[in-house]
């Protein structure tokens, strides 16, 4: 049975429809994200699993129970804000104990809970503080503290690192990854940080525009991305893209020929236009009288420490390859290229589907 399941579940605004019939299971204990651009529905999404909004249409259930009109209180689920949503007159304690008033417990189980929640977090020693007096880390903490006393089912995560600066949030998400594997609680959590999805997620969700364009382990969305929109989305720099099409059992580019590797065989037609995608670190310099090598002009070299970064002109194609820093081109060097063909990924041009 599954953790919480959407079926076909839409959000209208009026006459606005801006999350399109998701369906999405997720198992008990599971780590899922939702991940994409600004505006694609992720929080929508959230809130609704929440009950901080309506359902539209479709079915949302949570532990196998059906939960469209059951209110947030009673949905077994705990959600912790961008914004952390501290009670500023009131101590980490009393932020804590609040979050258990709707519970109404004894008050020795309130003060068991909160202890022993302050305590996985490690806040045992900030109890009398308010959140003035915590810096941006530890409100965090204590946000998360505030939904753990409440021992959910699930946890609702709305871009919970987004207000810390870059070495804390890596910090944190540090401890999210650690409190889950610790507590093995279901999380949901929403973000457009793709490093984020990628080390926290066992399940990545790929949102766009009210839809869901993949759901797949990080590997399955780095290594075999189900269209460009995924393609280049994940991965940074960004997958390149160069048009081709299938002539005589060949790639043929604007620029280069390139061998249809066998694994596509079959799933292409003679004459389908495509395009070619390669990640950045299967681009690799090399001599010029090796098999397959490509002429090239490095128009900009970027400097990264071990890794510096070329933005390629190959003929009319421009590309990006991320190649060791020692000896790198400068700007401007003619250079010769060749693509690793294991890492090769066909999409078809129409539709931006993977051929694979
Ligand atoms: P972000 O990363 O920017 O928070 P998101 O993927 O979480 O984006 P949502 O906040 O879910 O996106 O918003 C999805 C779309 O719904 C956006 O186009 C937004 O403008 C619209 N929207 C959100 N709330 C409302 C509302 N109350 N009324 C009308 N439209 C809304």
């Amino acid at each position: 049975m599954s953790s919480i399941a959407l079926e076909k579940v839409v959000k209208r605004y009026g006459a606005f429809e801006i999350v399109h019939g998701i369906d999405l299971a997720i198992d008990k204990g599971e780590f899922v994200v939702l991940l994409g651009p600004s505006g694609c529905g992720k929080t929508t999404t959230l809130r609704m699993v929440a009950g901080l909004e309506d359902v539209s249409d479709g079915k949302l259930s949570i532990g196998g129970r059906v939960v469209n009109d059951v209110a947030p209180k009673d949905r077994g689920v705990a959600m912790v804000f961008q914004n952390y949503a501290l009670y500023p007159h009131m101590t980490v304690r009393q932020n804590m104990e609040f979050a258990l008033r709707p519970l109404k417990l004894a008050p020795g189980e309130v003060d068991r809970r909160v202890r022993e929640t302050a305590a996985i977090l490690g806040l045992d020693a900030l109890l009398a503080r308010k959140p003035s007096a915590l810096s941006g880390g530890q409100r965090q903490r204590v946000a998360m503290g505030r939904a753990m006393v409440r021992t959910p089912e699930v946890f609702l995560f709305d871009e919970p690192l987004s207000n810390l600066d870059a070495k804390l949030r890596t910090q944190v998400r540090w401890e999210i990854g650690k409190l889950h594997k610790r507590l093995g609680t279901t999380i949901l959590y929403v973000t457009h940080d793709q490093v984020e999805a990628m080390t926290l997620a066992d399940k990545i969700v790929i949102m766009r525009d009210g839809h869901v364009e993949q759901v797949g382990s990080p590997e399955d969305v780095y290594t075999r991305p189900a269209n460009t929109f995924v393609a280049t989305f994940i991965g940074s720099p960004a997958m390149n893209l160069v048009p081709a099409r299938l002539m005589g059992g060949k790639l043929q580019a604007e620029a280069f020929t390139l061998p249809l590797p066998d694994r596509f065989a079959g799933r292409t037609a003679e004459g389908q236009a495509v395009l070619i995608g390669t990640r950045p670190s299967d681009v690799t310099l090399t001599a010029a009288d090796n098999p397959g090598a490509l002429r090239a002009t490095v128009e900009v070299t970027e400097y990264l420490g071990d890794d510096a970064l070329l933005d390629l002109r190959v003929g009319l194609h421009e590309m990006i390859a991320q190649v060791p820093a020692a000896n790198r081109p400068g700007n401007d060097a003619s250079v010769h290229v060749t693509f690793n063909a294991a890492g090769l990924h066909l999409f078809d041009a129409a539709t931006g589907g993977t051929l694979l």
